[in-house]
């Protein structure tokens, strides 16, 4: 690639295996990733070695102390370096479980006019039995059209700002502006839009789409566009009395995201019909109080505040460095989680001996299959953000040292061999994070 007739910046990141003149490696290094690298290797011969030494070209080692041996073959250093304890597990990972990992980033991107969609469904992430996600983009005015489905739909904003709007079967109505950290919810076969606007010099939005069935498809949602058609025209002019010319000018095929005028204030969008709809779609999720611990905070959004989502329940972990989403499961089903900021780790906890741990990143996908125990620590250095979403109208989780606080400590004893005198300090409130 002519590196060495062509010097470039110390500072630049080379591809294609170039290298450059101070042979930094192609794969930027965090002193994270380098002490990950470091622990992965098993310590001490790589301790020393210099930044950007060799080993980074390969990401981490599949080595843990004696065990294990250097990767002869192909690898993908920056991938391997996002994944250190799947490279290099803890010896206390074990046995086979299901992959519980997926990046947006390797969800195939539908682009159009105006923005872009990527789901994780069953068909990218195959345990994702009860839920699946779409990762939406609309520029301001760009609208995702008129639409239904037969899954619930639960959203949050991620960033920008939109405007919902939604009919009952009662023709009851309903119109928002969403923001940064807002929910919506619509329940199942219930007509809606959603349009980007401008706002704080966003231009138009991004948001996390939530479905209650893993085998959704954002490409199978029906369209207004779509449906008409797909009508003879004169059903159409029938059916809204209308002359079959008024429908000379229909889409041939449906429009899914196209750009649209910009809308006017809300209160002219809001449309009366027989009155709003009584339970509303949206929600102030970041404007609820959280549960603050030393270590972060939580907040939990189910159909006790939010009374619309009736069968997705939600919560907002942000850990501070070092901090822990306490060792927990779920009595009432599976887990979706999003990562919106920072580095995390999770250790699924799968019965029958087995065990996994997964690392995290903004924009991965995690998933929690019901019952399994877990836990989940940030491993960056700056807060670490995500979202955990269940299908069900409540939230609902048990925490292991509670259970264990609350058992008489002499049986506890008998399990686990702690002293006893440590068991009776336990606390007996539950702490959803616990510092680092
Ligand atoms: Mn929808
Ligand atoms: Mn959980």
């Amino acid at each position: 690639m002519g590196a060495a007739s062509t010097p470039k910046p110390a500072s630049r990141v080379v591809v294609g295996g170039a290298r450059t003149p101070d042979h930094q490696p192609e794969f930027p290094m965090t002193d994270l990733s380098r002490r990950h690298l470091i622990a992965a290797a098993g310590g001490a011969a790589l301790a020393s070695a210099p930044p950007g030494a060799a080993r980074a070209e390969t990401g981490p080692a599949p080595i843990r102390g004696k065990d294990g041996a250097s990767i002869l073959g192909p690898t993908n250093p920056p991938r391997q370096a996002q994944e250190p304890f799947t490279t290099a597990p803890p010896t206390t990972d074990h046995g086979t479980m299901p992959n519980l990992k997926w990046s947006f980033s390797d969800s195939h991107m539908r682009l159009e006019e105006g923005g872009w969609a990527r789901q994780t469904t069953i068909r990218e992430l195959p345990v994702s039995k009860a839920m699946a996600g779409v990762n939406m983009r609309l520029k301001a005015g760009a609208v995702r059209e008129m639409h239904w489905h037969k899954e619930a739909e639960w959203s949050y904003m991620i960033r920008g700002k939109a405007r919902i709007t939604a009919v009952d079967q009662d023709g009851r109505t309903f119109a928002d502006d969403v923001s940064e950290g807002d929910l919506w919810y619509f329940p199942s076969g219930i007509p809606h839009s959603i349009q980007a606007l401008d706002a704080d010099g966003v231009d138009g939005c991004e948001f996390l789409l939530v479905f209650d069935d893993g085998a959704f498809s954002e490409d199978s949602t029906f369209l207004i566009t779509d449906w008409m058609a797909h009508t003879p025209r004169d059903v159409l002019a029938k059916n809204f009395g209308l002359p079959e010319s008024a429908f000379a000018q229909i889409p041939p095929s449906e429009l899914y995201i196209f750009p649209g005028p910009r809308p006017g204030p809300l209160s002219a969008d809001r449309m009366g019909g027989a009155g709003e709809i009584p339970k509303r779609f949206s929600h102030r999720m970041e404007a609820q109080e959280p549960i603050r611990t030393r270590g972060g905070s939580v907040r939990i959004t189910d159909s006790r505040v939010f009374p619309a989502s009736e069968t997705i329940a939600a919560a907002l972990v942000e850990l501070e460095p070092g901090a822990l989403r306490e060792m927990h499961w779920h009595p009432n089903g599976d887990e979706w989680q999003y990562y919106l900021s920072g580095k995390g780790r999770m250790t699924v906890f799968g019965s029958e001996s087995k065990a996994r741990t997964f690392d995290y990143q903004a924009g991965d996908v995690g998933y929690v299959p019901f019952a399994m125990g877990h836990y989940i620590e940030n491993t960056g250095d700056t807060p670490l953000r995500f979202l955990e979403m269940f299908r069900s109208p409540r939230y609902a989780d048990v925490s292991l040292r509670q259970w264990m606080a609350l058992t008489p400590h002499a049986l506890v004893q008998a399990h686990t061999r702690i002293d006893r005198t440590l068991l009776d300090g336990l606390p007996q409130a539950k702490s959803p994070v616990v510092p680092g």
